[in-house]
């Protein structure tokens, strides 16, 4: 019985993989290729025994790291136990509310769809393209960063333009995370001990890119990432909302080219830019307890965004059953969690300090005060929803 699934995520400069058996869910070995097409481009490759080797890898392109990883798998004998790929792939426009099996109309489709993600979706093309090449003919699966949110009714996904723009061209608010919203959700319904379908929450996905969205009877009905990952919350390095018309007062005004306020926007905004300093929350949180200003203004803004986006989800609902907090910031920043969850009093959050401090490097748990409207960390696992999804469309496509 072949019960591994291999789970590949492709970025356009690296490639994350994970061979995960979906009946004990874990991982036997994964692996990340970073720097791709450049000539630092290295391969790092963890066995579950934790023995780990790293390279150079030349010529340093996609196909190269695949082949690379498959060829590990064949030394350690594991090429056989895998039942099929799963791919993450970040846009699945309105074409796709749930997984989809690779054939050559969905692959024409992820590419149609690369006008709305030029950065992502050719690079999850790249790999789906190499791993055809590099294992033939196992069964491909691609499960989309959007298909989450395809739930939430026009009144959240439109924006107020006319309405041919999104008729004729797709703009719209598709949202992102979706994995991940969809991980935490369901086993916050499994903690609460109820069926995802009665439960309504409200799940803050914060690491280098956040989002908030609020799920109501186990579906998305709204979400603050955008027609791109850039609307909503304060990040990293993007900003999150801000009023559309500094764009024109950039460009008219200030001589920027569009080219250069879309790197403004992206990779030099967020926190980096409050702080200049950082995009790194540990070394913001850091420099604020020993004094640097920016640092803490760059947190207070991340915090007061976060709770205001929190608090506004709160019309999606006449009864919420919990807060949760997940991704890199949001599974281990104690003290950001507080600063949010402390301005959230009206939702009848209460935070447990102790808690609070104890939850932190995979750690699970409420945060809340007994009286108070619970409040989970939820480490998030997108490689497991991948690897669980995969092997449900494979198994009934093959039934
Ligand atoms: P992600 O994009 O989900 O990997 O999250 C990356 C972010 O998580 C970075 O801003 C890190 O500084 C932040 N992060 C990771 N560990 C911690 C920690 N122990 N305390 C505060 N922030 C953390």
């Amino acid at each position: 019985m072949k019960n591994n699934i291999l789970v590949i995520n492709c970025g356009s400069s690296s490639v994350k993989f994970s061979l995960i058996n979906v009946l004990t869910s874990q991982v036997l070995v994964a692996g990340i290729a970073e720097q791709l097409t450049s000539e630092q481009a290295s391969i790092t490759i963890k066995q579950k025994d934790n023995k780990q080797q790293s390279r150079l890898i030349s010529p340093y392109d996609h196909l190269v790291a695949i082949n690379f990883f498959v060829d590990t798998l064949n030394q350690l004998q594991l090429t056989s136990t895998i039942n099929a790929i799963g791919h993450r792939v970040v846009h699945g426009g309105e074409t796709y509310s749930a997984p989809a099996l690779i054939t050559k109309e969905v692959k024409q489709e992820i590419n149609r769809l690369s006008t709305l993600a030029p950065l992502h979706n050719p690079a999850n093309l790249l790999g789906i393209e190499a791993t055809e090449q590099a294992l033939g003919d196992l069964p491909q699966v691609a499960v989309f960063d959007t298909s989450f949110h395809q739930s939430m009714p026009k009144k959240a996904f439109l924006y107020a333009l006319p309405y041919h723009l999104y008729e004729a061209h797709d703009i719209r608010k598709y949202g992102f995370h979706g994995t991940s919203h969809y991980f935490v959700a369901n086993r916050a319904a499994d903690l609460l001990n109820k069926p995802i379908k009665a439960c309504n929450l409200i799940s803050a996905h914060l690491g280098n890119g956040c989002s908030v969205t609020a799920i109501r009877e186990g579906k998305s009905v709204d979400t603050s990432l955008g027609f791109t990952p850039l609307e909503g919350l304060m990040m990293g390095t993007r900003t999150g909302n801000i009023d559309p018309s500094i764009v024109f007062h950039l460009v008219e005004k200030l001589g920027y080219s569009l080219a250069q306020v879309n790197d403004l926007f992206n990779k030099e905004s967020g926190l980096k830019g409050i702080s200049m300093l950082s995009n790194d929350c540990r070394e913001l949180e850091d420099a604020a307890k020993n004094g640097h200003e920016h640092a803490q203004l760059a947190l207070d803004m991340f915090c007061y965004r976060a709770a205001k986006m929190i608090a506004s989800f709160s019309v999606c609902f006449s009864r919420l059953d919990s807060l949760i907090f997940t991704g890199g910031i949001g599974e281990n920043s104690s003290y950001i969690r507080k600063n949010i969850v402390e301005q959230l009093s009206l939702l009848n959050l209460q935070l447990n300090n102790e808690a609070n401090l104890a939850m932190r490097f995979g750690k699970s748990g409420n945060i809340a005060d007994s009286t108070s409207l619970s409040c989970w960390v939820i480490p998030t696992d997108e490689e497991a929803v991948i690897a669980t999804q995969t092997n449900q469309l494979v198994i009934k496509e093959t039934l």
